[in-house]
């Protein structure tokens, strides 16, 4: 596969450069696969469907033809998912789709762990290690450290705020052993952002150590993220016969969006042929995209902090990738987008909860809310004309193209959750009084030593750290 630049169409590179370096730095620009290959309908209308590690094989393997064999990609397949997605109706037109099964109980684990894999096999001839530095907020770090963790050829380095995030998010993170290390910065997220960044633009220390990145802008995490979109899909468009007994239904899926990486997997899933008719952006107090898609305007802004913090992001970086993909006329029909404030978010976890039994997450929750305000009314008023006002929480003006078939009640949503509800257990208790479960590998991690470093925020101690280290 060639990829090519969001922002110069002439850059051509195959797929280990495009994962080496993460991003075009001559252009600042996004990498993106020239073209999407539709899977061949024998494979996508098999009954039953195909597994998830057979559709993760089949789509993966275009992408990185020439460069990896299929019985190497067959390895790195089986190794990067001993655990799987799972389907879970909560009433006949819903279906929650848990991405939390994962080690670190949220759906980056099935990006990061793809992506360690393939830097690592294209490390293999190399004589130096590659060196991983990450700079996270939260939930990154931990998703990354773990799938790094013991990978041959590859040593990473954590930096994280010290004292603002979760005391279960600093476990999740600083308690690793042997190649993955994490440093507790005297200092903010974007201290920590800035202490990577000067590395990345230090010649000498380049000369010294193959650097690279994990963010969320490396294809490699993109990738494989669409695998469970065309799974989940595939799968719930075998089972509506059944619980819903609509004929040819609309599949959307909800998607609770900051960076917006995994959305735009979704968009890549329904190239290569996912039955999917279209998709629901839902944000939170961040709303930067569904302003964009009210006003075409488009408008990066600082953050503002919520209570499903992973999205707190006011400049999307996967905003490019799909402004490359598709024209903002062509995006008002496929998605429909809305947000929703931190009262909102409550509420909804309420809602959820008394309606169907099921505790969600924060970050699940907006998603939920977005789908049964929309199947309940919300598309109905827009249709006939009667638009929100973009500035308060709701839906944006546009009508998607699957708009009719929601108020025709032959559409059925699939809600992504994001993360396991036990990673935000304060914010589920004031929604609905009791704590979620919590998941052995959770509770096992609060009990690990906490091995983070101290470092100060200043640049020279950093790098003296580095260079004295390895
Ligand atoms: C990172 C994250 C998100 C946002 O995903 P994007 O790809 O950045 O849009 C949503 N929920 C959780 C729990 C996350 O960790």
């Amino acid at each position: 596969m060639v990829y090519t630049d969001t922002r110069n169409k002439k850059v051509s590179v195959d797929f280990k450069t495009a994962v080496i370096n993460g991003m075009n730095a001559s252009t600042g620009g996004l990498y993106i696969p020239v073209e999407y290959p539709k899977l061949p309908a024998t494979f996508t209308c098999r009954t039953p469907e195909p597994s998830f590690r057979e559709v993760a094989f089949e789509m993966a393997k275009p992408y990185v033809e020439g460069e990896i064999p299929d019985s190497d990609l067959q390895g790195i397949i089986q190794d990067c998912y001993p655990f799987l997605s799972q389907v879970v109706p909560i009433d006949p037109v819903s279906y929650v789709l848990e991405l939390f099964h994962g080690p670190t109980c949220a759906f980056k684990d099935f990006g990061a762990r793809f992506m360690a894999r393939v830097m690592s096999y294209f490390n293999r001839g190399e004589n130096d290690n590659l060196h991983i530095l990450v700079a996270t907020s939260g939930d990154t770090g931990s998703a990354v450290g773990s799938a790094f963790h013991n990978v041959p050829g590859i040593d990473v380095t954590i930096l994280y705020p010290e004292g603002k995030i979760s005391a279960l998010q600093e476990k999740q993170l600083s308690t690793f052993t042997g190649n993955v290390r994490a440093l507790r910065v005297a200092g903010t997220f974007d201290d920590c952002q800035k202490l990577v960044k000067t590395a990345f633009t230090d010649n000498g220390l380049r000369k010294k150590f193959r650097l690279s990145s994990a963010n969320s802008i490396n294809i490699s995490r993109l990738l494989p993220q669409s695998f469970y979109y065309m799974y989940s899909s595939l799968v719930v468009k075998n089972r509506i016969p059944y619980d819903s007994k609509i004929d040819d239904p609309a599949i959307i899926v909800i998607v609770p969006s900051g960076n917006f990486g995994n959305l735009t997997s979704g968009l890549i899933a329904r190239e290569m042929g996912a039955p999917i008719a279209g998709f629901v952006a839902a944000t939170n107090s961040n709303h930067t995209v569904p302003d964009w898609i009210a006003s075409g305007e488009y408008e990066a802004r600082p953050s503002v902090p919520t209570l499903s913090n992973a999205m707190d992001v006011g400049a999307p970086s996967n905003y490019e990738r799909i402004k490359a993909m598709y024209t903002l006329d062509e995006v008002r029909s496929l998605f429909a987008s809305y947000w929703t404030d931190d009262e909102g978010t409550l509420s909804a976890i309420r809602g959820c909860h008394d309606k169907t039994g099921y505790v969600i997450d924060p970050h699940g929750a907006v998603a939920w809310k977005a789908w049964n305000d929309i199947r309940l009314g919300g598309m109905e008023k827009l249709i006939a004309g009667e638009k929100g006002d973009p500035s308060k929480p709701g839906l944006t003006p546009n009508v998607p193209s699957w708009g009719q078939a929601v108020v025709d009640k032959k559409a059925v949503g699939i809600i992504l959750e994001t993360a396991h509800p036990a990673k935000f257990g304060s914010t589920v208790v004031d929604a609905i009084g009791r704590e979620p479960s919590i998941p052995d590998r959770l509770e096992k991690v609060m009990s690990l030593p906490d091995r983070s470093i101290p470092m100060e925020n200043d640049y020279g101690k950093f790098k003296e750290f580095l260079t004295s280290t390895f």
